[in-house]
C-alpha cells in the first residue's frame, strides 16, 4: 500500500442469527460480559420484531454499528387455535413465506412448548400428517427459538412458566442438526435459562447426526421407535431401511458406555400393526441394558391416515404389557387433537 492511500474501511460484520447467540458469543461482539448479558436478556425477553431503540446496559455507540448485523427472524403468527383441553397451536409464517406450527401444552404447574425444526419434513413416516406435505426447508436456530418465545409469552399470560421444550413438532430435528444444536445452546444459556434436562430432541433415528447429537448436546433424547421389527418399521418409517433398528440401538449403547444417561422412547400405537403382546416383549429386548422411559402415544388420525386411533382399552392393555416386560413409562394421551395439534397431526391445516 502506498503511504498516501487512505485506510481501508472496516469490513462489515457478517449477519448473525441474533436469537441463536449465547452470552459467550455476544461477548465477542459487544466486548464485555455485562453488555452481552444485557443484550441476551433483551433478545430473550419476548418475541421481538426488531431490536428496541434502547438496550439498558449497552450504549447506543456500541450498539448502533452492530444493529445491521444482529438479524432477528421475520415471523408472523398467521393463526392461533385453542383446543378444548387447554393446548394452543400457532401457525407461523417466515419471511420467505414458508410456514410451520408450534404447540403449547399446559399442565397444572408448568407448560411445555413443542417446536418445529423444519417446514414440512425430510422423512415420510406413514402415521404422521407432516409427511403428507413434504419437505419445504430447514428452520434457522433463531426461527426455532422465536417459536419458544411466542409460546412462552402466552404461557406467562396464563400464569405458567414454559419450563420444557420438546422438538416434536414438524420435521426431523437431526436432519437440521446445526440449527437444532444452536437453538438448544441458546435456550439453555443464561437467558432464558432452560435446564438441558427439560429440552428434549426427538428423532426418528437418523444415525450419523444422532452420534453427533449425543456427543455434543446435554439435552435429552427421545427416540421415536414405533416398531419392533425392521420389516414393520421400514413399512411405516421408510428410512429404517438405511438405519435399521440394530444400528440405532448400537449408537445408544455406545453413548451409554461413554456416559450413563436416560433416553425417552416414544411408541406411536397403531392398532393391529405394532401393538401385540409380542411387540411389548420385543421392546424390552431391544432396549435391554439401556435406561429408557417408554411412552405410548395412541395414534392421532388425520385426513387420509391409513391407521385408526386405538381405543382406550387397547392402549391401556398395550401399556400394561410394556410395563409387565419390566419397562417404565407413561401413556401420552392426546392433547390438542381438536385443533389438529396433537402428536403427528401438524400439517398446516387451517380448519
Ligand atoms: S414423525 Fe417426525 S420424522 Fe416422521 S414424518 Fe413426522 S415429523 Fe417427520
Amino acid at each position: 500500500m502506498a503511504a498516501f492511500d487512505p485506510p481501508a474501511p472496516p469490513s462489515p460484520l457478517p449477519v448473525m442469527d441474533a436469537l441463536a447467540l449465547t452470552v459467550g458469543e455476544l461477548r465477542l461482539v459487544v466486548g464485555s460480559d455485562s453488555r452481552a448479558l444485557a443484550l441476551k436478556r433483551i433478545l430473550m425477553a419476548g418475541p421481538l420484531g426488531a431490536l428496541p431503540s434502547k438496550v439498558a446496559g449497552v450504549s447506543e455507540s456500541v450498539l448502533a454499528p452492530l444493529r445491521p448485523s444482529l438479524a432477528l427472524p421475520r415471523v408472523r403468527v398467521t393463526s392461533t387455535r385453542c383446543a378444548d383441553d387447554g393446548a394452543t397451536k400457532w401457525a407461523m409464517e417466515f419471511g420467505d413465506g414458508q410456514r410451520s406450527e408450534t404447540v403449547l401444552i399446559p399442565s397444572r404447574t408448568r407448560a411445555t412448548v413443542c417446536v418445529s425444526s423444519q417446514s414440512g419434513c425430510t422423512r415420510a413416516c406413514a402415521f404422521c400428517a407432516t409427511a403428507t406435505i413434504g419437505f419445504r426447508r430447514n428452520l434457522s436456530a433463531g426461527e426455532i427459538v422465536h417459536q419458544y418465545l411466542v409460546a412462552r409469552a402466552a404461557a406467562q399470560r396464563a400464569g405458567l412458566e414454559a419450563t420444557n421444550v420438546v422438538f416434536m413438532g414438524m420435521g426431523e430435528p437431526l436432519d437440521n442438526i446445526d440449527a437444532v444444536l444452536r437453538a438448544v445452546r441458546s435456550l439453555t444459556d443464561v437467558f432464558p435459562g432452560l435446564s438441558p434436562r427439560r429440552v428434549t430432541v426427538s428423532t426418528s433415528g437418523v444415525v450419523p447426526p444422532l452420534q453427533r447429537f449425543l456427543k455434543e448436546s446435554r439435552a435429552s433424547l427421545a427416540l421415536s421407535l414405533n416398531a419392533t421389527t425392521d420389516e414393520v418399521r421400514t413399512r411405516i418409517m421408510p428410512h429404517n431401511k438405511t438405519w435399521p433398528l440394530g444400528s440405532i440401538m448400537k449408537v445408544l449403547r455406545e453413548a451409554t458406555a461413554e456416559r450413563p444417561r436416560r433416553f425417552f422412547v416414544e411408541y406411536v400405537q397403531l392398532p393391529g400393526v405394532n401393538d401385540t403382546s409380542e411387540d411389548a416383549g420385543r421392546i424390552a429386548d431391544l432396549l435391554r441394558g439401556l435406561d429408557c422411559h417408554v411412552n405410548v402415544i395412541p395414534h392421532n388420525p388425520f385426513p387420509g391416515s391409513r391407521f385408526r386411533a386405538p381405543d382406550r382399552d387397547e392402549t391401556l392393555r398395550f401399556h400394561r404389557q410394556i410395563q409387565e416386560s419390566g419397562l417404565t413409562g407413561i401413556i401420552r394421551w392426546p392433547r390438542g387433537r381438536d385443533v389438529a395439534g396433537a402428536c403427528g397431526q401438524l400439517a398446516l391445516r387451517t380448519a
